[in-house]
C-alpha cells in the first residue's frame, strides 16, 4: 500500500515569513493567534534543565515518574490516573484511533478545535452532526475558537473533555473520570509551554493502560519532563491573564466589536470578512486569525493588548498609529531577559527579574529619566544577584543603544544632583556614542558601580557619577535616581541635529 498525504493541521506562517511579507523586522511582529501565554513562566529557566541535561544520554526508566505524580498531586488523583504525551494533540489522534477507527466522532461545540477533524481523517472515521450518535464525541470545554463553556452531552459514545483552557475558567470534569470520561489537558496553554509539548490524559486507570499501551514508549523529552515539573511545582496565577482578557474585550466593545463572553485566554468577536482585518492589521505588526464567522484575538499582557487596540484603532478608525515600544531580548545560559522600552514614554516602568533591590534601582532610574520600560525574565539567582544584574543593565542599556539610533535631533548632554536623606548623588550624561564610566560610589551597596559600568558599556554614553552618604541603600538610590534625572535631561528633544560638530555619535 502507497500511503497518500492527508488532509492535516496547517501552521501558520512564522514570524520571518510574515515579517517580510510586510517589510517589517520579525522583532516586531507580536502573534495573537496562538492562545498561548504571554511569556514563558518564570520556571523555565536553563537551572531546571540541569539535571535532564546531566542524564540525557540516558532513558528515563520510570518515565517521568516524578512528574506523574505531580500532576496526580495537582488534580488530587492517583498517579495510574495519568498518561503522558507529546501535547494534548497526541491524545487527540491517538483516541481516535482507539474509539473510533473507521467509526464515528462528533464535536462539542459542533463549531470546535480543528484537530478533531483530522484526528478524525487519520482513523479513517466519520464526522457527524449529533453527539448521541457517535461513537467518539470531543467535548472542548471551554471552547476553541469561540472561548464558550458547553454542557457535557449524556451519550453512550466514549466521551473525551478538551480541557485545554481550563484554568482560565475554572470549571473542569474531574468529578466525571469515575464514569468512565477521559479528560485531557496540556502544558502549552496556562503554564507557557507550548513548545515544550507535553500533554497529559486524565482518566480510570484501566483506561490510562489502554492508552499507554498504544503510546509509544517514550514521546515526551526529558528536557520537556523537566520543564514541565517546574512549572506544576511553582504556583499558577492566571488573574492577571483573566483581568487583560475583561479588559481588552471591554475595550474591543468601545470600538464597535462584540466579543463573545470568554472562558479562556482568547476572544472571538463575530464579524463578516474576518480575513480582511487579518491582511490589515498585519503590516502593524499584528498577527490575528480568522474563522468562518468572526475573528480570534489571543490575550497577552497590558503592552502587547494595547498595541493591539492601536492596530485595530488605526485600521476601523484611521487614527495615527502612536509609537510603539521597542522589543528587545538577550539570553545567555546565565539569564534570559526581555525588555519592551518607549523613549520616551510616561514613566511607566516595571522591571521584575527577581533581584529585588536592582530590580527597583533600575524601575527609579527608568522612571526619573521619563522612560515607559516592562523589563521581565529570569536569573541564576542561586548563585547570588551578580549575573541578573548585570544583565537586567546590560540588556537595558543594549535596548536604549537601539532605542536611540542614531541620536539625532536630542540635547545629548544632562546633569542631575539629587539627594537621599544623609546620602547626595551627582549623576552628569553624555549620549556619547563612546562608553566611558567615572564613578565615586561610597559605600557602594555591592554592585551599583558595576550595575552603572554595565549600562555605560552597551548604551555607549559616558557617564560620571558621584554619591556619598551614611547609609549605602541610600547611596545607591540617590545615584539611581541621579542618573535617570541627567538622562532625562540628555533625552529632551532638541531641534534635528545630531548635536556634535562631527554631524554623528
Ligand atoms: N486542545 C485545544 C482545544 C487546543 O486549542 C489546543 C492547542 N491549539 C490543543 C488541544 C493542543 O494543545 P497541545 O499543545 O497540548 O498539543
Amino acid at each position: 500500500m502507497k500511503p497518500v498525504p492527508l488532509e492535516a493541521y496547517q501552521w501558520p506562517p512564522s514570524n520571518e515569513v510574515l515579517a517580510r511579507r510586510v517589510g517589517l523586522d520579525p522583532r516586531s511582529i507580536v502573534r495573537f493567534d496562538g492562545n498561548v501565554a504571554s511569556a514563558p513562566p518564570p520556571s523555565a529557566r536553563p537551572a531546571a534543565l540541569a539535571r535532564a541535561l546531566a542524564d540525557v544520554n540516558e532513558y528515563d526508566r520510570g518515565r517521568y515518574l516524578p512528574l506523574r505524580e505531580a500532576i496526580a498531586r495537582y488534580h488530587d488523583l492517583e498517579v495510574d490516573n495519568v498518561a503522558l504525551g507529546a501535547g494534548s494533540d497526541e491524545f487527540i489522534v491517538l483516541l481516535a484511533h482507539m474509539f473510533a477507527e473507521e467509526g464515528t466522532i462528533a464535536t462539542v461545540p459542533a463549531y470546535s478545535y480543528s484537530m478533531y477533524r483530522y484526528a478524525a481523517i487519520m482513523a479513517g472515521a466519520t464526522v457527524v452532526e449529533d453527539p448521541a450518535t457517535a461513537d467518539l464525541v470531543y467535548v472542548c470545554r471551554p471552547n476553541n475558537p469561540t472561548g464558550e463553556m458547553c454542557e457535557i452531552p449524556d451519550v453512550s459514545g466514549q466521551i473525551v473533555v478538551d480541557e485545554a483552557y481550563a484554568q482560565y475558567s475554572g470549571v473542569d470534569a474531574l468529578d466525571q473520570l469515575d464514569r468512565g470520561v477521559i479528560i485531557l489537558r496540556t502544558f502549552s496553554k496556562a503554564f507557557g509551554l507550548a513548545g515544550a509539548r507535553v500533554g497529559y490524559a486524565l482518566a480510570k486507570p484501566e483506561l490510562i493502560e489502554a492508552i499507554s499501551s498504544r503510546q509509544a514508549p517514550l514521546s515526551v523529552s526529558s528536557l520537556s519532563a523537566a520543564l514541565a515539573l517546574a512549572a506544576i511545582s511553582s504556583p499558577l496565577d492566571v488573574s492577571s491573564a483573566l483581568s487583560e482578557r475583561d479588559r481588552l474585550s471591554g475595550e474591543l466593545e468601545t470600538l464597535g466589536l462584540a466579543p463573545l463572553r470568554s472562558y479562556t485566554n482568547f476572544l472571538f468577536i463575530p464579524m463578516d470578512e474576518p480575513e480582511k482585518l487579518v491582511d490589515q492589521l498585519l503590516p502593524y505588526g499584528a498577527v490575528t486569525r480568522a474563522y468562518p464567522g468572526g475573528l480570534r484575538v489571543s490575550v497577552r499582557d497590558d503592552i502587547d493588548n494595547d498595541f493591539l487596540l492601536d492596530a485595530l484603532r488605526a485600521v476601523l478608525l484611521d487614527t495615527p498609529m502612536p509609537p510603539q515600544y521597542l522589543r528587545y531580548e538577550r539570553h545567555t545560559a546565565e539569564t534570559l531577559l526581555s525588555v519592551r522600552l518607549r523613549v520616551p514614554g510616561q514613566g511607566r516602568v516595571l522591571v521584575n527579574t527577581g533581584a529585588g533591590f536592582y530590580d527597583h534601582m533600575l524601575q527609579q532610574l527608568a522612571f526619573h529619566a521619563g522612560l515607559d520600560l516592562r523589563l521581565e525574565g529570569v536569573g541564576d539567582l542561586e548563585t547570588g544577584d551578580h549575573h541578573t544584574v548585570e544583565d537586567m543593565m546590560r540588556t537595558f542599556g543594549e535596548a536604549l543603544d537601539q532605542a536611540l539610533g542614531d541620536r539625532k535631533g536630542l540635547t545629548r548632554y544632562g546633569e542631575a544632583r539629587v539627594p537621599m536623606d544623609e546620602a547626595i548623588a551627582h549623576a552628569v550624561v553624555d549620549l556619547s556614542g563612546r562608553a566611558t564610566a567615572n564613578l565615586s560610589i561610597s559605600p557602594d551597596e555591592g554592585m551599583v558601580a558595576h550595575a552603572f559600568e554595565s549600562l555605560v558599556q552597551t548604551a555607549r554614553i559616558t557617564l560620571h557619577v558621584t554619591a556619598s552618604g551614611e547609609n549605602a541603600h541610600h547611596v545607591a538610590e540617590g545615584a539611581f535616581k541621579a542618573v535617570g534625572r541627567a538622562l532625562a535631561q540628555a533625552l529632551k528633544k532638541d531641534g534635528s541635529l545630531v548635536r556634535s560638530t562631527k554631524g554623528s555619535l
